[in-house]
């Protein structure tokens, strides 16, 4: 028959069910697994000991379980058995972090370099991820891939960057990186990361609008947990909606563009940090307390354009995200009341879950996910 499953599928899927039964319940006794996926003793006690030869997953203490009425072994995966690098590529640093398998921070380097689009730049980054391999003593097999988050659009294949204004990189492709890093690589866009980080924090999490409100601004639109990326890869790209036609000058050469107004480049001055102007802001103090009505004014301009166009909720995210507060939330509800031409309720606006080091984590995650969803987990 020709749509039948062999037993060699079977086994394999088994092996699956439990590896995931574990990596989902954190920490599991034999007898969980047994009754909760419906599967014989003998099955589980055969694909344990697999799972743990290959390294997958490993004893670990004790637990009690509501199936029989003592202490059992426990078992969880091993989070470190393979691992995920994200970079964040920026004009003046570069962040790498390196993450476990449920997308858990192991150790993270920043260090200050300018971009340039030349070998030598490629080179030092490389060098310095490799460094930084070497330091945490991670094997070359336990590395799934390096995923790079970029200030630009990306195609679809995640090999080049098909708009990269900020960091003139237009056209730049993945093999500058591979030629060093003996790893699968590829390029993300910077919002893409955040929002796949949302998803990773918020399993419930469907549809929204993701705004990655950072020193610029950014938006990924996820609709049933797929980020849509349309027909040329600029689909949510609200970034140069232009808002005041004689306004300021935006990276990308035109005038007014959401960019110039609601972005952390306009919020805050020359030199001044967010730990700064919150500081100052949350102490009432007048001169803050003004810019920040007039930024959140923008933000509520911009945000009733994109809520008339799509319906659904939207998560304020980016590195403004850890100092946003339910009263900045009100207050943007109440500029949009005014705005709209619809009753609002405020049940649309979110602040995100996952505020720090979210681009770099969700540029590791698709390598994670990918081994994950994979159907013969391999050890190595
Ligand atoms: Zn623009």
């Amino acid at each position: 028959m020709k749509n039948s499953i062999t037993p060699n599928q079977i086994k394999q899927n088994n092996r699956n069910l439990i590896y995931h039964y574990i990596y989902q319940h954190r920490k599991v006794s034999q007898q969980d697994i047994c009754y909760d996926l419906r599967l014989s003793r003998p099955t589980v006690t055969t694909n344990l000991s697999a799972l743990e030869q290959d390294g997958l997953i490993e004893k670990n203490g004790q637990i009690s379980t509501d199936y029989v009425g003592r202490k059992a072994a426990a078992y969880s995966i091993v989070p470190d058995r393979r691992i995920s690098i994200g970079v964040e590529i920026l004009k003046n640093e570069v962040k790498i972090i390196f993450v476990n398998l449920y997308g858990e921070k192991i150790d993270r380097l920043v260090f200050a370099v300018d971009f340039t689009k030349e070998e030598s730049y490629f080179k030092i980054v490389s060098e310095r991820i490799l460094e930084f391999k070497n330091k945490l003593n991670i094997s070359e097999e336990q590395i799934l891939g390096i995923g790079f988050a970029m200030q630009g659009l990306v195609s679809p294949d995640r090999r080049t960057v098909i708009y990269g204004k900020i960091l003139s990189c237009t056209g730049l492709s993945i093999d500058e990186f591979t030629r060093y890093l003996p790893y699968p690589c590829c390029f993300l866009h910077d919002a893409e990361c955040a929002a796949i980080s949302e998803m990773w924090v918020s399993p419930e999490l469907q549809s929204a609008f993701y705004l990655s409100i950072s020193k610029h601004l950014g938006a990924a639109v996820i609709s049933n947990r797929e980020i849509l990326s349309g027909m040329h890869g600029h689909s949510a790209t609200i970034e140069h909606i232009q808002m005041e036609p004689d306004g300021d000058l935006c990276y990308c050469g035109k005038r007014g563009c959401m960019e110039t107004l609601c972005s952390l480049n306009v919020l805050l001055s020359n030199e001044e940090s967010l730990d700064d102007f919150f500081t100052h802001l949350r102490q009432q103090e007048e001169p803050y307390q003004i810019r920040w009505e007039q930024f959140l004014t923008h933000l509520a301009r911009a945000i009733n354009m994109l809520h008339l166009i799509h319906d659904t909720d939207y998560i304020l995210g980016g590195y403004l995200a850890p100092y946003l507060r339910t009263e900045d939330l009100n207050f943007l509800h109440q500029e949009i009341s005014h705005m709209t031409s619809f009753p609002e309720t405020q049940d649309f606006l979110l602040i995100s879950k996952m505020p720090t080091h979210n681009i770099t984590i969700g540029a590791a995650l698709p390598y994670i996910q990918t081994f994950l969803n994979t159907s013969t987990l391999s050890s190595v």
